[in-house]
């Protein structure tokens, strides 16, 4: 197996590129097409502040490395979710790696700065834990970015995630959440531009990345993700590309240049109804945001657009201050 690019000996081969690389190459091939997705979907500008959610996995280690290759000026958001050991572990990740390379990593404790936990929220809010997890992690992503002044929030989702959640979508004819699957959500009010720089990438291709760059991850899965659907959707992708590699790139991308649109009025629709949070301010639908309705039923600290909080109460009560500065930033709580 040659590279082919160089000749000399291949590390991986991409069946759906039909090619195979060696070591360096394999590196430029990740940069080429992390930049690529960036200036296709105009992710990110030069000059942007950029924060990258990091879990101490392999995607967004990955996606944060890569930027800063890149040259772009990223710092790191890790969110503890409080979810056991796993959290535990998870945030040594983060730390080390933003350490080994001068990074700063921006840290949020949830059960610390808001009262829960993920099995408390998802227990307590009768949600499956993802729900819970997701809902907690959009709602504080938003917020760091925000409130830290960055211009973009990255996330690591990769080719995989993006083909097995379009999957999903799809299969239930979720047309709201087809209209809002893009790369790239703009900012608008209370929102930070987002977006998903590893859409070109498999998830086996930011693993490799990890073990050529010398980047140590997390490998274990988190103990929550047990039954959840998405998993199931990228084990049946997994099999179509096995059969047919190139599958799922021509899956999503095909989605995103001849069907997205088609579904961008009814995500458009949904926008206009956007007031704010009578709690903390988020933009919401709703009198009270699904988050602050999730810290309440998971009897923790409610946050207020007013200031942080420290003691639980009830919605709409005032706040005392609180707040947490560790060798990494610490985020108090809103
Ligand atoms: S698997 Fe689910 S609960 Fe675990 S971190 Fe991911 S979204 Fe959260
Ligand atoms: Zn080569
Ligand atoms: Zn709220």
């Amino acid at each position: 197996m040659k590279c082919v690019v160089c000749k000399g000996p291949a590390v991986i081969d991409i069946r759906r590129h039909n090619a195979n690389f060696c070591a360096d190459h394999f590196l430029e091939q990740c940069r080429r097409q992390v930049t690529k997705a960036i200036d296709e979907f105009s992710m990110i500008e030069r000059d942007d502040r950029v924060l990258v959610a990091v879990s101490g996995g392999k995607d967004s280690l990955a996606v944060w490395d890569l930027l800063v290759a890149l040259g772009y000026r990223a710092d790191g958001l890790y969110i503890g979710l409080g979810i056991g050991d796993y959290s535990a572990v998870s945030a040594t990740y983060a730390r080390d790696f933003a350490t080994a390379r001068g990074l700063h990593l921006v840290e949020v404790d949830l059960p610390d700065a808001y009262g829960y936990d993920i099995p408390t929220g998802s227990r307590a809010a009768r949600r499956a834990p993802c729900s819970a997890c997701g809902l907690s992690k959009r709602h504080l992503f938003d917020k760091a970015a925000l409130d830290g002044g960055y211009d973009v929030l990255v996330t690591g989702h990769n080719l995989d995630d993006e083909a097995a959640v379009l999957f999903g979508n799809t299969l239930h004819w979720h047309t709201e959440y087809l209209g809002r699957q893009l790369p790239v959500l703009p900012a608008r009010d209370g929102f930070p531009r987002k977006v998903k720089p590893l859409v070109r990438l498999t998830e086996r291709e930011t693993a490799a990345y990890c073990v050529i760059r010398g980047i140590d991850y997390l490998v274990e899965e988190c103990p929550m993700a047990a039954g959840n659907r998405h998993l199931s959707y990228k084990a049946a992708l997994n099999d179509i590309e096995a059969a047919s590699p190139g599958a799922k790139h021509a899956f999503y991308f095909g989605f995103l240049d001849r069907a997205a649109s088609h579904f961008a009025a009814e995500a458009a629709s949904d926008r206009e109804e956007l007031g704010a949070c009578r709690s903390c301010g988020a933009p919401t639908t709703a009198e009270v945001c699904a988050f602050c309705r999730l810290v309440e039923r998971a009897g923790g600290h409610v946050p207020s657009s007013e200031g942080p909080a420290s003691v639980p109460v009830a919605l709409g009560a005032t706040r005392a201050p609180r707040a947490g500065m560790a060798s990494v930033e610490r985020v108090p709580a809103p």
